[in-house]
């Protein structure tokens, strides 16, 4: 990415996002909190204060840890990267090489449609992620980053 994208958006980074931003620029894998601060240089807590700035703000996303996803351990790790993707969309997380894959499914969000339209409740946004094992991982490929 380019600054000029930061730019554009009406949101002020400062120098300490920036960098946080940089580091998940510069990684060709998702990385945990505690490994972003490693790069970027950062405190643990600016490091979570950051990386919650800019998942807000959509330029980072947060997963969960795929391996550690059964387990319903409360303190799951999650990883975050990068998402240039502005339009809705969600995230398929690789189990075996932490990969993050942009999914797409209109059918999925014409149901989800329906069932906000249908529901009683104000339903206002929805957040899906799936887990499982990339096609680079199954055919034991190595993953082209
Ligand atoms: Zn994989
Ligand atoms: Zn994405
Ligand atoms: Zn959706």
């Amino acid at each position: 990415m380019s600054e000029q994208q930061v730019r554009k958006r009406p949101v002020r980074l400062s120098s300490l996002r920036l960098r946080v931003l940089a580091v998940l620029e510069e990684a060709n894998a998702p990385l945990t909190a505690a490994e972003v601060g490693q790069r970027a240089g950062t405190s643990t807590a600016s490091t979570y204060r950051a990386l919650g700035f800019l998942v807000q703000q959509h330029l980072v996303i947060a997963v969960p840890d795929g391996n550690l996803l059964p387990t319903g351990d409360e303190r799951r790790v999650w990883r975050y990267a990068r998402c240039v993707e502005k339009r809705h969309h969600h995230h398929f997380v690789c189990k075996a090489c932490h990969s993050i894959i942009d999914i797409r499914c209109s059918d999925f969000e014409r149901a989800l449609a329906a069932l906000t339209l249908n529901s009683e409740h104000l339903i206002e946004s929805h957040e899906l992620t799936l887990v499982g094992t990339c096609v680079h991982c199954l055919s034991g490929e190595s993953h082209p980053q």
